[in-house]
């Protein structure tokens, strides 16, 4: 029976971010509304957006001066005895920079095995177990979870669209001493990239060019296709590559990693790079002359076929609907 689940809170820039959240519903999940879910917040929450917190049954605000600082090792070490001395089964931490961070040196600290790009948690029997992408996300591997605490980090998406119950969501507030907040780093300021671009991780519909569109000039033509659907143009490696579109636009392991509702990717073979980026969008359709392109094996429809051929007749026939309607 799982006893006690934590879930560490991530705030930036004044709001408890989307991977926390995710992570206090996989904690209600997996607690099935047995476990107790108790969230650590580091300093006074935030002024909005704090309903977030009620998924956890307890809320245990750190107080100090500092502890709202995002200095990773200090926040770990902050959390280790109050996780060593209360039954903890699961720490759960959403996959972000800070937590990636954070996680690690938690488990370090406590002695704990640390379960990382964690998809999946189930409980059933008694029998807890974790299912994990590993191999750039090419295959699934259960893990099961026998040591207590175990600390897991979950990928972005795993739980956004579940439905839960909130929990009983009692605030605790705990005084910690100064002497306790251990920096051997100091915390200067965020640093951002400025961002000129559109943010294709936000984007609905993904219009995406790969090395079949042969030459920069007929990038105009995927465009055109794009501003029809409504959506945005980006592109795979060799695209970015070849400066045909800004880095901001690549999708894959070393690009962006999306979800769209509709991924439409043209001239793109398939590679595992590139569909580690894109194969959990909502609905993929790929067009290739080659139908044994890889691409097709994560599509759910796919066109083998010129894709100077395919994209005027769609976009003839997408007009056409558009004026019907
Ligand atoms: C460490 C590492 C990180 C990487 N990160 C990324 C990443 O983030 N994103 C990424 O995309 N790649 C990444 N790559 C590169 C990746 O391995 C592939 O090389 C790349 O994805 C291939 O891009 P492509 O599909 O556009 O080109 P290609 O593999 O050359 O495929 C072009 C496709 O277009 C089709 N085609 C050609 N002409 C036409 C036509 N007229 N009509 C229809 N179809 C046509 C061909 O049949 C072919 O399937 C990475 C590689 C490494 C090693």
């Amino acid at each position: 029976m799982i006893r006690r689940i934590v879930v560490p809170v991530e705030v930036y820039r004044g709001h408890i971010t989307e991977a926390t959240r995710e992570a206090l519903v996989a904690a209600r999940t997996v607690g099935n509304g047995v476990g107790e879910v108790v969230a650590y917040v580091y300093g006074e929450p935030p002024a909005e957006g704090t309903d977030v917190l009620e998924l956890a049954d307890r809320i245990i605000v750190l107080e100090d001066g500092q502890v709202g600082t995002p200095v990773a090792m200090a926040q770990a070490k902050l959390l280790r005895e109050r996780i060593a001395s209360s039954d903890v089964d699961l720490v759960l931490v959403g996959s972000s920079s800070w937590g990636w961070d954070v996680a690690p040196l938690l488990a370090g600290f406590l002695s704990a095995p640390l379960v990382a790009n964690c998809q999946v948690i189930q409980h059933a029997e008694d029998v807890l177990k974790a299912t994990c992408r590993i191999c750039a996300g090419k295959l699934l591997v259960d893990v099961e979870i026998t040591n207590k605490p175990t600390v897991i980090l979950l990928l972005p998406g795993s739980y956004a669209h579940r439905e839960v119950q909130p929990g009983k969501g009692v605030m605790e507030r705990e005084r910690v001493p100064a002497s306790d907040w251990d920096a051997r780093v100091e915390f200067k300021g965020w640093l951002e990239p400025e961002r000129e671009d559109i943010d294709i991780t936000q984007e609905e519909i993904l219009v995406t060019v790969g090395r079949g569109i042969g030459q920069q000039e007929n990038l105009e033509l995927v465009e055109d296709l794009a501003k029809t659907l409504g959506g945005a143009v980006c592109g795979s490696r060799p695209v970015v590559d070849q400066g045909w579109l800004p880095p901001t636009r690549q999708v894959g392991k070393s690009g962006m990693i999306v979800k769209p509702k509709l991924y439409l990717a043209i001239g793109i073979s398939g590679a595992p790079e590139h569909v580690e980026g894109m194969k959990d969008a909502e609905l993929i359709v790929a067009i290739n002359r080659d139908e044994q392109a890889p691409i097709f094996d994560v599509a759910h429809y796919g066109i083998a076929a010129d894709l100077f051929d395919v994209i005027p007749a769609l976009k003839e026939a997408l007009v056409a609907r558009r004026q019907e309607a």
